[in-house]
């Protein structure tokens, strides 16, 4: 049987792919989806990360019918750019609400089945900006970066009860907003990548993967960079 695995904002880009890397792998897969239809042949639960209601109600759906969560990606994220003294109380609130305060709320009523199962992995999808910081993304990275002091103090909590909690990093990912972007700036970005290309859903998706698997089991605490090599150093 596989494990019970949930992806908050698993109903597009590197949340669905996620997703689907996790149920190919066997496991048994919901996410969180907002407005729309949730995703073919997955577990699809109706949650707004910034509502607590809705996050309890999502759990108990999901412990009803897949068991209790002992996966958790933490994806669901959103971004509000701008430049520092233009950044509204609102676009300034409304990013680490989502991005952070989301992030724990989700963790914290993870973690309580996690621990009654006394194993269990927590992954946030951070960003290469959390560490290295971005011009216009002020909300944005200090939302990043706070995830990576959350998953550091969560691993030290629960690491007697074989609870990993990890961090990833990813860089440009392809989707449709690197693709409309001008190729003068296009090429800009790249030519900061070592590996000289953006990286894929699919990509980013293995890693996550992978660092929820058995194989990673000695992994806890750790940021781990899916950025081409483009925030070396940070
Ligand atoms: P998308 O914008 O494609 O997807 C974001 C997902 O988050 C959607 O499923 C969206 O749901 C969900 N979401 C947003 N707000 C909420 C909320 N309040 N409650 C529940 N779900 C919510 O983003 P990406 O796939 O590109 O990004 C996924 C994660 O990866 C984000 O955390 C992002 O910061 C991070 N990341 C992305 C990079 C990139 O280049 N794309 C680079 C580095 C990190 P809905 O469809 O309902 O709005």
């Amino acid at each position: 049987m596989g494990r019970s695995v949930l992806v908050t904002g698993g109903n597009r880009g590197i949340g669905l792919a996620t997703a689907k890397a996790f149920a190919e792998a066997g496991d048994d897969v919901a996410v969180t989806y907002r407005s729309g239809d949730p995703p073919e042949g997955l577990l699809g639960v109706q949650c707004d990360v910034t509502n607590p209601e809705q996050v309890e109600q999502a759990f108990k759906d999901i412990e009803e019918k897949q068991g209790p969560v002992e996966v958790l990606v933490a994806n669901a994220g959103i971004t509000r750019d701008t430049l520092l003294l233009r950044m509204s109380e609102e676009d300034w609130a409304d990013v680490i609400e989502t991005n952070l305060t989301g992030a724990f709320r989700v963790a914290k009523r993870a973690a309580k089945g996690m621990l009654r199962l006394r194993r269990g992995r927590i992954v946030f999808v951070s960003s290469v900006v959390g560490t290295m910081g971005s011009a216009g993304q002020v909300n944005y990275a200090a939302s990043k970066a706070g995830m990576i002091g959350m998953a550091r103090s969560i691993a030290r909590e629960l690491g007697s009860r074989s609870i990993t909690a990890n961090v990833v990093t990813p860089g440009f990912v392809e989707t449709r907003l690197t693709d409309v972007l001008p190729e003068a700036q296009q090429k800009q970005y790249l030519e900061s990548i070592p590996l000289g290309r953006f990286t894929t859903t699919e990509e980013v998706a293995k890693v996550i993967r992978w660092v929820a698997s058995d194989e990673a089991s000695y992994i806890t605490g750790a940021v781990i960079p899916i950025d081409g090599g483009l925030g070396m150093g940070y």
